[in-house]
């Protein structure tokens, strides 16, 4: 049986003809494609300036500039993300304030942010883990009511939506990632959506070493940027996926639809929420019940492996690795990140899987868990 992986992008050969023009127009790094790609994101997102990057992690880091966070201020997040999220947080220099998930989300518990706010708090960086959106009403009542910017990484959440409004159509500053993972792709690549025209210009000098060019062919550098710009190859890759991301996430509602219902829930995994309103479902993760079965995670990972089915972990709670116990963070302080960190496995979710795929994956996690039993 062929392997079946955690996720593969979808790729169609109007996109790959598309990359072999921009191939052979000679024009490779950021140009024509990455206007039109810029664009169109700004149509998706009902109008608001975008500006693309060459990562999701790039497109953060830009947005923390922007907001003027640095040394000495403190940035509220959620330690169960992908590490990069707390990353840019050390790379301007300020600190990450982790507040514990709710167990049922998943997401930064909004009930424990006002807690975590000190004179120091600059901006909060909400994450839609697995395509799930963070309660975008209760953030923003908190960060109007403290002053506070939102920078949404919305890295998973590309085309879901907060009670019928598009991620990244409506709020403060909103990052997408096009990672190869994400729902949709450029290769590599992100885009940060704006909120006024105004920040246009220094989120460009961000992306490509502080440089504005003058009438005269000179340039002028008074802030030292980065080199974060999307080439024309990626950008049309994004043209052709931005095309077909809504159909994506459709066809990933029918699948994770067809999980919930042939999933065993006598195995005692722990599913996620069941919401078919809002999520793009980027990832469909289950809690292992590792305290009732006698094998450990890595097992059940390899006895997934060993019948042809990839899985993922996404993710060990960022506190916990080195760098941040190095800054005094330990296990205990936030539980349910913890927990979820522990038990979570990424099982086969992509458009181009069939509902017999979903049958497949259900009943080898049946058959490996069963057989485990305590
Ligand atoms: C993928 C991801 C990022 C980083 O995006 P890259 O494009 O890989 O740099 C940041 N945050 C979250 C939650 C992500 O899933």
């Amino acid at each position: 049986m062929d392997y079946l992986p955690f996720t593969r992008p979808t790729l169609d050969e109007a996109t790959i003809q598309g990359v072999v023009e921009v191939l052979q127009s000679g024009w490779l790094s950021s140009g024509p494609k990455v206007k039109e790609f810029e664009a169109a994101l700004s149509e998706y997102f009902g109008g608001r300036p975008v500006r693309t990057f060459n990562s999701g992690t790039a497109t953060l880091e830009v947005a923390l500039q922007l907001c003027g966070v640095g040394p000495g201020d403190e940035v509220i997040t959620t330690p169960m993300s992908w590490v990069a999220t707390a990353n840019v947080v050390l790379h301007v220099g300020a600190r990450p304030v982790f507040v514990d998930v709710n167990p049922v989300t998943r997401n930064i518990d909004v009930d424990r942010i006002e807690a975590a706010i000190t004179p120091r708090t600059k901006a909060i960086i909400p994450v839609d883990l697995a395509g799930l959106p963070v309660d975008r009403d209760r953030l923003y009542a908190i960060a109007e009511k403290h002053h506070l910017r939102v920078i949404e990484d919305a890295a998973q959440s590309m085309g879901a939506t907060w009670q019928d409004r598009r991620i990244g159509s409506f709020g403060d500053l909103i990052s997408f990632s096009f990672h190869a993972n994400k729902n949709m792709t450029t290769g590599e690549g992100g885009c940060l959506v704006l909120s006024d025209e105004a920040q246009i210009p220094l989120a460009e000098k961000l992306r490509l070493q502080g440089v504005v060019r003058s009438p005269d062919g000179g340039m002028d550098v008074d802030v030292a940027g980065g080199k974060y710009n999307l080439t024309d190859i990626a950008a049309r890759i994004g043209l052709g996926q931005l095309k077909r991301v809504d159909a994506f996430n459709a066809r990933r509602r029918e699948l994770v639809k067809h999980y919930f219902a042939c999933f065993d829930r006598s195995l005692g995994c722990e599913l996620p929420l069941e919401d078919f309103s809002d999520s793009n479902w980027h990832m469909f993760q289950v809690l292992l019940p590792l305290d009732r079965i006698r094998i450990g995670r890595g097992e059940f990972i390899e006895a997934m492996k060993q019948r042809g089915i990839g899985v993922g972990v996404h993710y060990p709670s960022i506190h916990l690795f080195t760098l941040f116990r190095s800054m005094g963070f330990k296990e205990g302080d936030f539980p349910h990140a913890e927990k979820i960190g522990r038990e979570t496995v990424t099982l086969p979710l992509f458009p181009a899987m069939e509902l017999a795929d979903v049958e497949r994956v259900c009943a080898a996690v049946k058959d490996i868990i069963e057989a485990a039993r305590k």
